[in-house]
């Protein structure tokens, strides 16, 4: 079901405003977590920083934004707006400083334009690169001190300030959203899970585009900006790299773009694109859930205090197995899933062609793993939004009175019900995705054998996660 057919809809989504506001008081929220993590309290639970971002937002991203939504929050999201408006030249949308005539429009939008401030390079994103390779890295790199990035509120704020710093500096260098699309951390696993969502942007039908010579969706015109995110929006098959950012709806002159809603995982059927980078960033998701789990919520001080203790020699043992772990084990020990499949079927299919396809059922699995890993702590430290929202520093100030509100732990004694339903779902999923990619290329009872050993690596998964959150 295309949702544009509805009017108010579509016109809510092609106006410029509703987005550039919600971006502007999101950027606000951003500074003011950047701003209280490097002079407000150290104190993790009483700071804006700490409590927006890892509870707040995080809540947010991963109980309703990237299951529901995809990449909805890229939509939105603060981090890469300086960077861009810088790029553009302008605050809200490409006016009659880059497309129209130079004359009367260019006094009427002038109070937008931002472009004399800066001259960007528009330099294209270097070809071995295109590829999300580096968003892995970038994911690990801060999952690696992530113990510490939780809990204190300066290095929170210093990572925060840094990705601020990289998308602008990306933005000027660089044409589009390269940031994003590239380096990102959180980017790369919201498009991974993006695959998961209900809804999708989608050209209505390929024949219409073919015959459009301009493009515009992807060169832009004067009603908005070519494709940030470097998307050829006739050719996007699935969500991965769609930021959900509206600018082919405004620029595509013959109504040819839907937001369809859909059936639930509908990407991941999509043979035609699945790649080794996509693969990995599914293992390194998979794996990062579990080590939080058992680091950050399982019942042992010793790794616990490996963790916090960046740069000792437990740190540095800790780091490496969880690179080892993330990076060797679980890929290694899923290549054997593969190659038992292909032993027990017959299949003569190559086995890094299955592996790729199959660490496609580990995107499900994955999610539940994320959302039943922030059940554990979210409800249960939501009290304390109220508070840092109320006294944002931990100055003593109560803004909206509720800055003495004390912690609350909410739905507690639901919550494991949650976990054991989200991860068994998950679970499902991953087994039911398995079976269907596995039967893309052979018959039926052959694609059980393939996919049998997945489906146990998957119930082992499952159950390991069970014990370690619910137990
Ligand atoms: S602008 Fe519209 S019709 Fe033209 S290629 Fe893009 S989606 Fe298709
Ligand atoms: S322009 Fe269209 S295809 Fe490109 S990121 Fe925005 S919504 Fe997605």
């Amino acid at each position: 079901m295309n949702i544009l057919r509805y009017p108010l809809i579509k016109s809510l989504l092609k106006n410029r405003w509703p987005q550039f506001t919600i971006m502007v008081v999101a950027l606000a929220g951003f500074l003011v977590a950047i701003l209280s993590g490097l002079f407000g309290t150290p104190v993790g639970s009483r700071n804006f920083g700490i409590v927006f971002v890892w509870i707040a937002w995080w809540a947010l991203l991963m109980l309703v934004a990237v299951p529901f939504l995809g990449r909805g929050w890229c939509s939105i999201c603060p981090i890469p707006a300086p960077g861009e408006w810088l790029q553009r030249g302008n605050l809200l949308g490409p006016d009659d400083i880059n497309h129209r005539d130079h004359g009367e429009n260019k006094k009427k939008n002038s109070v937008f334009s931002v472009r004399s401030v800066v001259k960007p390079h528009n330099r294209r994103w270097p070809n071995r690169f295109r590829n999300i390779w580096l968003q892995n890295g970038t994911f690990l790199l801060v999952a690696l001190f992530s113990t510490v990035i939780l809990t204190q509120p300066k290095v929170t704020a210093i990572v925060l300030a840094a990705f601020l710093f990289v998308a602008v500096g990306a933005s000027l260098v660089f044409e589009r959203r390269a940031f994003c699309r590239y380096l990102c951390p959180v980017g790369g696993f919201i498009g991974l899970y993006s695959q998961l969502a209900p809804v999708e942007v989608r050209v209505v039908d390929t024949a219409v585009c073919k015959a459009h010579t301009e493009k515009t969706c992807y060169t832009g015109s004067a009603d908005g900006y070519g494709c940030p995110w470097d998307v050829f929006p006739p050719g996007m098959v699935k969500n991965t790299y769609c930021g959900t950012c509206m600018e082919c709806l405004r620029t595509c002159p013959h109504d040819n773009i839907a937001i369809n809603i859909r059936s639930f995982g509908a990407d991941l059927s999509v043979e035609r694109v699945r790649k080794m980078d996509e693969a990995y960033k599914a293992f390194i998701m998979l794996g990062a859930a579990a080590v939080y789990s058992t680091v950050l919520l399982g019942p042992w001080g010793t790794l616990k205090l490996a963790a916090y203790s960046v740069g000792s020699l437990p740190w540095l043992a800790y780091a490496a197995s969880f690179l080892t772990l993330i990076l060797l084990a679980l890929p290694g020990l899923f290549w054997l899933m593969i190659w038992t499949g292909i032993q027990l079927s017959g299949s003569a299919l190559p086995t890094k062609k299955l592996f790729i396809a199959q660490s496609y059922a580990l995107v499900p699995l994955g999610l539940s793993a994320w959302v039943a890993f922030s059940l554990s702590f979210v409800f249960a430290n939501f009290s304390y939004v109220l508070a840092a929202l109320s006294d944002p520093f931990g100055w003593g100030w109560n803004l909206i009175g509720t800055a003495g509100i004390g912690w609350t732990p909410w739905l507690t004694s639901l919550t494991p019900f949650l976990q054991v339903g989200v991860l068994l779902g998950g679970f499902l999923w991953a087994a039911i995705t398995s079976r269907k990619i596995a039967s893309e290329n052979t018959i039926n009872t052959l694609a059980m054998k393939l996919s049998a050993p997945v489906i146990i690596f998957c119930l082992t998964f499952t159950l390991i996660l069970m014990g370690l959150l619910v137990a």
